[in-house]
């Protein structure tokens, strides 16, 4: 079978990779996959679609021409970026959080420390990447969570 013997070396291949992880490879853990993100989480994943395709009920020739494989790919995807942060949508939820910490500094009249876009003055980094919403809503940005640069001094 042709569709058997190119999944098997799609696997050998993807498994040989040095950016192969084993570890999420056997846990088909699909949310640390997209945590890494990059070439790793692109072999393992290929990886991880090839062998499910091998262990399920034979796919027959017509079941492949029809696009069997490609219509479970997808589903796989689908999976990761559900379940993933990637559904986290990042510019939306950032801006969410802004909006939070900045009606909490309102209602309790406090001060706005916090850099009014998110991105840390000293590091440059994205600060409510490690901020929760509720925190956002809740507690008084007073420092980057990223590089403890304090922004009240
Ligand atoms: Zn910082």
């Amino acid at each position: 079978m042709k569709e058997h013997d190119a999944l098997l070396t799609i696997l050998k291949m993807a498994k040989e990779h040095p950016l192969f992880d084993p570890d999420l490879f056997e846990k088909r853990d699909y949310t640390g996959l997209s945590d890494i993100g990059g070439d790793v989480a692109d072999w393992t994943y290929i990886a991880m679609m090839a062998d499910d395709a091998l262990h399920q009920s034979p796919i027959g020739p017509k079941a492949a021409e029809a696009g069997a494989i490609g219509v479970e790919a997808g589903a796989i995807k689908a999976d990761v970026i559900d379940g993933g942060k990637m559904s986290d949508t990042p510019i939306k939820t950032v801006a969410e959080k802004i909006a939070a910490q900045n009606q909490y500094q309102i209602e309790k009249h406090l001060p706005n420390f916090a850099p009014s876009d998110g991105i840390c003055y000293r590091c440059r980094r994205q600060i409510y990447g490690r901020i929760s919403f509720e925190k956002a809503s809740t507690e008084l940005i007073t420092g980057c969570p990223l590089c403890y640069q304090s922004y009240c001094d």
